[in-house]
């Protein structure tokens, strides 16, 4: 049996290229800050087809500003890489590595590995993220495209409006959605439903449970007047996806599991706590998943840990995720230190 963490997915399963294949098999594409920090605030706009800018934009931005993102940095954020790799297991100066377009220490974890344009651009990535979980829609009215903790204010028709949002999304599956007016207002309030979330619940006050559709904005139309509870409800389920080389990502809602293997730190130079440093493995990591591909459900359980303040870091990580793997005697490393 081995543990999975939810903080720690480095992998090309996130969906941040639509062909990913593409992007697997051309092994020297990699994924940079600025690339996430764009997917965090570059595409704020509601498409005409909603589905899929459901599927293209909102869902894949959750998986980039919850998986991929932090996977970038040390808990502490002192120290980025500039390359990130799926399935790196080494992170070292590489004069043999598989790509070309950077320097050998592009994805060490460092103050500025390789080029500093990330070390002035990785913070934008969660702020800019925080700031567009809301928009105005054309009708008047607000959508949640995102969810996070936060708080708004508005003036809707006239109205000066506040909207609360708690939530430990997304490692619960509960958005608690608070509307605040003085004054009584029409307007209609749309909560993005994930594709992957098939049985999502929305109950608006003391009224009862009504089911939304996944893919969807769930739209709630009608007169808002003094504080309105509405409590969203996103059940996740285990869900395996395919991907090259027969591999296999466990994904659950919006968040992806990777095994977290021991790290040795090796500082390299500079100055801590910014400083850099060499990653190595201390545990193995070459294991094969034996999961019921047709059944994941029945070989993959789910552990609730408390949410602290670091959910994102994999000491932190507030789920955690054990299965059934077989020990592979051989895995290969690509030069650059990226698992094949
Ligand atoms: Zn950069």
């Amino acid at each position: 049996m081995i543990k999975l963490h939810s903080a720690m997915a480095r992998g090309e399963c996130v969906g941040l290229y639509e062909r990913w294949c593409d992007a697997t098999k051309e092994k020297d594409k990699r994924k940079r800050y600025w690339t996430y920090v764009e997917k965090d605030g570059g595409r704020d706009e509601i498409r005409e087809d909603l589905a899929e800018t459901i599927r293209s934009h909102y869902d894949r931005l959750e998986r980039i500003a919850f998986n991929a993102f932090p996977a970038t940095f040390k808990p502490d954020m002192w120290a980025h890489q500039y390359d990130q790799q799926a399935n790196q297991v080494v992170c070292k100066v590489s004069e043999d590595r598989i790509y070309t377009t950077n320097g050998p220490d592009a994805n060490l974890f460092g103050l500025e590995p390789n080029y500093g344009c990330c070390t002035a651009n990785m913070h934008q990535g969660w702020p800019k993220f925080a700031t567009h979980l809301w928009m105005r829609t054309p009708d008047d009215g607000l959508a949640a495209v995102a969810y996070a903790p936060c708080e708004l204010s508005a003036t809707l028709g006239g109205a000066e409006v506040k909207v609360r949002v708690e939530t430990d999304y997304p490692f619960r599956d509960a958005v608690a959605i608070t509307v605040e007016t003085n004054t009584p207002v029409q307007f209609p309030l749309w909560l993005r439903i994930p594709g992957w979330a098939k049985s999502a619940e929305v109950r608006v006050g003391d009224g009862g449970t009504q089911h939304a559709e996944s893919g969807t904005f769930h739209t709630i139309a009608r007169e808002w007047n003094g504080t309105t509870a509405v409590a969203l409800r996103l059940p996740m389920q285990v869900q395996l996806e395919r991907r090259y080389n027969e591999s296999i990502a466990i994904e659950r809602g919006p968040l992806i599991y990777s095994l977290k293997i021991g790290e040795y730190w090796k500082y390299l130079r500079g100055e801590e706590p910014h400083a850099d440093w060499e990653v190595f493995p201390t545990t193995p990591w070459n294991y094969a998943l034996a999961v019921n591909a047709g059944d994941p459900a029945s070989s993959i359980t789910f552990e609730e840990r408390p949410v602290g303040n670091l959910p994102f870091s994999p000491e932190g990580a507030p789920l955690l995720s054990t299965t059934v793997t077989v020990k592979l005697h051989t895995a290969g490393v690509l030069p650059g230190a990226r698992s094949s």
